[in-house]
């Protein structure tokens, strides 16, 4: 090379690894998020990642004894002036409306909600109660309406638009054996998103949907009597599910609950500041390849 130019690649060498050492600005910095089911798998994983952002985390759930053990987790790795704790059931409305008046208390207002309390339930259409129906609904359907409505009202008065990150699932696009109070609600969930996205976009408020496929890890459903529901489809033995899920796959990979956090930052952060009304499945591939 010329001397010059062999000066120059080094001179910009030594500039890139200045710049490499230099701390970044964190992406969520400032922004305060709203995550239901806080407390559970894919919530906690969500909050941490929004943490790790810079953002402060209010977790909300009806599990106090999760709340405390998921917070006292988080406080440790990150600090108690960024995370926050709310009793707080989906379903009811006054419940609902004091988390947000608790979310401005904390940290002066809400930028990002993420709705994702939820529960999985099983039953053939024949043995399907109206009582199981009516809680796939109640907590899902009009949970995730009821946060959102509070979402918009407190944005609107904010007036600096906002981000509304729903989890859904892949069972809400395509139907599931045994399910169908779990998968209406589930559908009900990313048509809520389209119909919000749409009223919220002259006011820069935005609501995108990430749909897991099954994420075993962390996830208290996966340990609850639901499955036992199941045996039909699944057997009894548990112990091969994971196994099975990832097979199945087109990617032939597990779902993790740091994946639907990754998409949900996403979703959250200004790198999906032209998405709204969108989908990201996280399913290793299954929701095209085959359902089940
Ligand atoms: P999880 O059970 O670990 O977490 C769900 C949390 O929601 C729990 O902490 C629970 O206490 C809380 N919750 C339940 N009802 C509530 C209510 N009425 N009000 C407030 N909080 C309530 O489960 P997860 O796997 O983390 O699931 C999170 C979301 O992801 C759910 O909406 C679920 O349907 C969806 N999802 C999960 C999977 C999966 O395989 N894990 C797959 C697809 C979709």
């Amino acid at each position: 090379l010329p001397e010059q130019e062999a000066f120059d690649i080094e001179y910009w060498l030594l500039e890139e690894a200045k710049l490499q050492r230099m701390p970044k600005p964190k992406s969520l910095a400032g922004r305060v998020a709203l995550v239901t089911g806080g407390a559970g798998g894919i919530g906690s994983a969500t909050a941490e990642r929004y943490l790790r952002e810079g953002a402060c985390v209010m977790l909300a759930d009806i599990d106090d004894a999760a709340l405390a053990e998921t917070a006292e987790i988080l406080t440790e790795r990150y600090s108690k002036d960024v995370v926050r704790t709310v009793n707080m059931n989906v379903t009811e409305e006054a419940a609902v409306i004091d988390a947000y008046s608790t979310v401005a208390a904390e940290f002066g207002g809400v930028d990002i909600l993420v709705s994702n309390a939820g529960i999985a339930s099983s039953a053939p259409i024949e043995e399907t109660t109206l009582e199981l129906w009516n809680k796939n609904m109640s907590i899902l359907s009009t949970g995730y309406f009821l946060v959102s409505r509070e979402a918009f009202n407190v944005f609107n008065v904010q007036k600096m638009g906002g981000a509304i990150v729903f989890v859904a699932s892949k069972n809400g696009l395509a139907a599931s054996p045994n399910a169908s109070a779990y998968c209406t609600a589930k559908a009900s969930e990313i048509h809520l998103a389209r119909c919000l996205a749409l009223e919220g976009a002259p006011s820069g408020i935005r609501v995108n949907v990430v749909n897991p496929d099954a994420v075993l890890k962390g996830s208290k459903i996966w340990q609850g009597d639901w499955l036992d529901q199941r045996a039909d489809t699944y057997g009894t033995d548990k112990s091969g599910l994971e196994e099975m899920y990832r097979e199945r796959s087109m990617l032939k990979r597990s779902v993790l609950p740091e994946d639907i956090a990754e998409a949900a930052y996403f979703l959250a952060s200004d790198l999906s500041s032209k998405s709204t009304g969108n989908i990201i499945n996280v399913d290793a591939g299954n929701v095209q390849a085959f359902t089940r």
